[in-house]
């Protein structure tokens, strides 16, 4: 039986986890997604109805167009592509000149409504982060239901047609995260290097598909993925996995530090986790922060100092983990 006692991540730290100067926004677009995975830390699904508000989008759009320091506006969701305002916001970070990411599940585009998807990424070189849990057909379908290997790779395919995965402009980005766990035996992702290799080989060979990055995601316990484990009685121990593995050197490339991550209400948190468990980020003076409100101080830099819980072992452990895949 394991000891499962978790050291608070603060006292792991040498010292305060300090915010930078913030270069990425991330939007979470709200709960709507036409797919419902297990390990699925927003809890999005086709029921959910949860969106930004024009109100909302505005003020976001104005925040884009007055603040040259953001680089990177990153859309997410649920399925962005779903949500109100994902158009809006592409194109105003378009305009500009910021990269846009979408975080796509590859699928959308094969709903009624969404196939024009593909040709608007490409004609606004919006870069593509695809989930791709395994290449391998069964694993992806038991994560994200039936029939999603075979969509994501015929989505796959006619990105490529459009030149994503093989033009400067068009970059193609797919996410691995290992299967959740069913016993005491945890384990880390494979590392992101070989495993990409791996990826690029099975994916020409048998489906013709390139692409240019592939990120390795620890399965952070929050949402979903904590529910999961809970009820498998292995959250404890997951966790205490997860702090054995931690590594110092991740601390200083952990993503929370230059980032803000937005929910669709427009209340500002220091990375997507911490949204997802309703831990918001907190100004120098105390004051918990929404997009008016850095629209009224016309900054960006009013947080000193991440909000951490336990499950920031997730971005910590072994190679690190964040939305760009491995830290070190
Ligand atoms: S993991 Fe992504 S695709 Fe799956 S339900 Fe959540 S938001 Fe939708
Ligand atoms: S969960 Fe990860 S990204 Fe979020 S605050 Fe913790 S370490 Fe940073």
């Amino acid at each position: 039986m394991l000891n499962t006692a978790i050291t608070p991540f603060k006292s792991k730290l040498n010292a305060p986890l300090t915010k930078r100067n913030i270069a990425v926004l991330q939007i979470n677009l709200g709960k709507r997604c036409n797919l419902a995975c297990t390990h699925c830390h927003v809890e999005a699904g086709p029921k959910r109805t949860e969106e930004l508000s024009p109100e909302i989008c505005e003020q976001l759009i104005e925040l884009i167009h007055r603040l040259p320091q953001i680089q990177i506006v990153d859309l997410t969701g649920g399925a962005p592509e779903m949500n109100y305002g994902f158009k809006p916001l592409v194109e105003a970070a378009r305009v500009t000149g910021k990269q846009v990411i979408v975080r796509s599940n590859l699928t959308i585009y094969f709903e009624n409504g969404f196939g024009d998807l593909p040709e608007y990424f490409a004609q606004n070189h919006v870069r593509v982060v695809a989930s791709l849990p395994c290449y391998l057909a069964d694993n992806v379908d038991r994560m994200r239901g039936n029939g999603v290997f075979d969509s994501s790779i015929k989505a796959l395919q006619w990105l490529n047609q459009l030149g994503y995965g093989k033009e400067r402009n068009l970059i193609l980005d797919l996410v691995y995260n290992p299967q959740l766990p069913t016993s005491e035996k945890f384990s880390l992702a494979p590392e992101q290097t070989n495993l990409q290799q791996d990826y690029k080989m099975f994916l020409q060979e048998h489906f013709d598909i390139v692409f240019n990055n592939l990120f390795t995601i620890t399965n952070v316990p929050v949402g979903r993925t904590k529910m999961y484990l809970e009820r498998k009685k292995l959250y404890a121990g997951y966790l205490q996995f997860l702090e054995s593995h931690f590594n110092h050197n991740t601390v200083e490339h952990l993503m929370c530090r230059d980032e803000l991550s937005i929910d669709y209400l427009g209340n500002i948190y220091d990375c997507d986790f911490n949204q997802m468990m309703n831990l918001p980020a907190k100004a120098h003076n105390g004051e918990t922060l929404t997009v008016a409100k850095l629209l009224e101080a016309g900054s960006l830099d009013l947080i000193n100092e991440v909000q951490t819980a336990a499950y920031c072992y997730g971005c910590t452990a072994g190679s690190g983990s964040s939305c760009g895949g491995a830290l070190v």
